[in-house]
């Protein structure tokens, strides 16, 4: 696994964090496969959640554009897990193998 630190154009304020943000990763991406089992979609959220506060306590922000922006976990349209800043139109990476898909 790639960590965020790694992902093109993102830059980690306090890679001491980085650890738990991939930790909490892969806790959403183990979630995700459940939620067709029924998994409640605000477990999801909360796992989000944490990944994302965690995020912003490393201060991992995109360069790909000015100013830099936060960076944040979601689910795109196919229900994958992806990292996805605020920029306009916004950068987006692939969790996993941190490749940019846009
Ligand atoms: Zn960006």
């Amino acid at each position: 696994m790639t960590e965020i630190s790694e992902f093109e154009g993102v830059e980690v304020g306090d890679v001491t964090v980085e650890p738990l943000i991939m930790q909490s990763l892969q806790l959403v991406q183990s979630i995700l496969p459940d939620m067709l089992l029924g998994v409640s979609k605000s477990t999801l959220i909360a796992a989000l959640g944490i990944s994302s506060s965690l995020l912003a306590m490393a201060s991992a922000k995109c360069k790909l554009g000015a100013p830099p922006t936060d960076i944040s976990p979601v689910t795109d349209s196919s229900g994958n897990l992806v990292l996805r800043c605020e920029h306009s139109p916004p950068h987006e990476w692939n969790y996993g193998s941190g490749a940019r898909t846009s």
